[in-house]
């Protein structure tokens, strides 16, 4: 017989969602969450998600930065009910200058959804994203945006999805005519056409007329050409098109594709419906005691993201957990698997846009921020019963490359306790030349805002002014095998060597090019994009 707290597990598992949002800046990410949020009836008015933003701006000293971007820097989890399911979206930046944190809560998602605008198919930072993504073989649903607009093929942007990503495609809706002649989608599951119509912005939820898609009222509302075209696309995704295969879907290998226009409203309620069919639940998580179920009855989680100074009044720092594991209680004492100490969980946070509120009780799934200075890092695992450790956040190849220099020799200490601070709460990866005459150290970071952070938040924290000395390179790859492996390779071309914060040798290259030049030249270096946390 289960228990009553298996029970509960169960259920509130059963009745739990969570993914986050891959794109490119300008896909329309900020206007696809503030619709979800409207079907999941956590605002009224769409416009709200930015709105707030600005008003924790306004609170909030070096967000200063963030507003006179105006992108945002840090990113926030929001949880909404639909349909009496809880949906956690991890949200991630969505700027060019996104950090390391957008890989690392990919590292705490249970499903992605891949956000393209219609006009544009795939861009850079969402195939780099996705790579994230296929490390662990998550489900993909992508979602086509800005059909109201003149758009690229359908066929032709599936194909691209199919041939460049290595996924194959089942769209779930499929569009009648596109730009000034959308005239709406037809839901493969429901057999019905939706009816587009133009809403003042959107700002409603949108009522579209359905049809059958055997009603003679179609030919009337749809030009005749138009209705054709439709009809023999639809053919042939159906005929040539492979089946809908849940199980490719959780594999990661097939995705489910939505057409729509989050600005209008269009589409994003049959894309909400769809997804809480399709997506995964809470997935058992790997461990050093082999995969957790998340009904295991005792509570888990571990950390993926750290958070400093949201509020400069009061120098706080948040660590994201996510739950993986039984029920979290406020106050509740867990351990600490890197220290091996007690942590008593007490002012827990439930992260929304609207703010922080306090939470009492979290599921597998779920995500809440705690407060405990110091106690926290990236990757930590915290538990109750036996011990455990999850697998660790790797760190992730760097793209931009800089000597920090401290020009004021007063300053060093502070220098040096800024430096190995923030690198510890994961702003930034920290290198030094293998060259021992060189100290400086070398910032390494996926985007230019992260040096900007850093050299803000030395200067504001710990007051000193630093100079940054750009490097030309845009790849790094650690070398398996350490040290020893390096030395056997013999002399490298077009490459420095550097350390990393645990002193093992990383490559770094001018571009992939110079990469795959020196991987073809010595096939036995075996190079690797990520790096686990030690
Ligand atoms: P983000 O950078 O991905 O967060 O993108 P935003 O949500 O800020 O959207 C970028 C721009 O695209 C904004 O001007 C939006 O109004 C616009 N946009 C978003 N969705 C749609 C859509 O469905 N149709 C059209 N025409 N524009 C859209």
């Amino acid at each position: 017989m289960p228990t009553d707290l298996e029970v509960e597990l169960q259920t509130e598992v059963n009745r739990r969602r969570n993914f986050a949002i891959i794109s490119h800046p300008d896909a329309g990410k900020t206007t696809l969450t503030e619709k979800l949020l409207l079907y999941g009836g956590a605002i009224h008015e769409a416009g709200a998600v930015k709105a707030r933003r600005s008003q924790r701006h306004a609170t909030s000293d070096w967000m200063a930065m963030e507003q006179q971007r105006g992108i945002s820097i840090t990113s926030t989890v929001l949880q909404f009910l639909y349909r009496n399911c809880y949906i956690n979206l991890l949200d991630t930046p969505g700027h060019q200058d996104f950090s390391e944190d957008t890989y690392r809560t990919l590292a705490a998602a249970d499903n992605a959804v891949m956000l393209e605008d219609a006009a544009k198919g795939l861009e850079p930072q969402t195939r780099k994203l996705f790579e994230v993504c296929r490390m662990r073989s998550i489900p993909i649903f992508t979602f086509i945006n800005k059909l109201d607009r003149p758009t690229r093929e359908p066929l032709e942007l599936l194909d691209e999805i199919e041939q460049e990503l290595g996924l194959s495609t089942y769209p779930v809706n499929w569009p009648v005519g596109t730009g000034d002649r959308f005239k709406g989608v037809f839901d493969r599951r429901t057999r019905k056409i939706h009816l587009f119509e133009r809403t003042a912005h959107g700002t409603k939820t949108a009522k579209g007329e359905i049809l059958d898609l055997g009603d003679p009222q179609i030919e009337k509302i749809l030009d005749q050409d138009l209705y054709f075209h439709f009809k023999d696309e639809l053919e042939l995704i159906e005929e040539l098109g492979e089946d809908l295969d849940l199980d490719q879907v959780h594999a990661g290998k097939m995705t489910p594709v939505f057409f729509g226009s989050a600005m209008t409203n269009f589409g994003v309620q049959l894309f909400l419906d769809s997804f809480l069919d399709y997506a995964l639940k809470p997935i058992p998580r790997r461990s050093t005691v082999g995969e957790v179920p998340p009904t295991e009855p005792n509570f888990s989680g571990f950390v993926f993201k750290l958070q400093a100074n949201m509020d400069p009044k009061h120098r706080d720092r948040v660590a994201f957990v996510r739950v993986c594991s039984g029920k979290f209680e406020k106050d509740m004492v867990v351990q600490h698997a890197r220290s091996g100490k007690n942590v008593r969980l007490s002012r827990p946070q439930k992260l929304f846009a609207q703010g922080r509120e306090s939470l009492d009780e979290a599921y597998p799934g779920d995500v809440i921020g705690l407060n405990n200075p110091g106690a926290f890092a990236i990757g930590d695992t915290i538990y109750i019963g036996p011990k455990l450790e999850y697998e660790g956040i790797p760190c992730f190849s760097p793209e931009l490359f800089a000597y920090l220099k401290n020009p004021n020799p007063s300053k060093f200490k502070q220098f040096r306790k800024g430096v190995t601070e923030l690198r510890e709460e994961g702003a930034i990866q920290i290198m030094y030349s293998a060259d021992e005459s060189k100290r400086d150290p070398i910032l390494a970071a996926v985007g230019q805002l992260q040096f900007e952070v850093v050299q803000y938040r030395l200067e504001n924290e710990y007051g000193v002014e630093t100079r940054l000395e750009m490097l030309p390179f845009t790849v790094a790859r650690w070398v398996a095998g350490g040290w020893e492996a390096l030395e056997k390779a013999g002399r490298l071309f077009n490459t420095a060597t550097v350390k990393d914060s645990w002193g093992r040798p990383v490559l770094l290259f001018k571009n992939e090019w110079n990469m795959h030049q020196v991987q073809a030249d010595l096939p036995d270096l075996k190079l690797n994009a990520t790096a686990p946390v030690v």
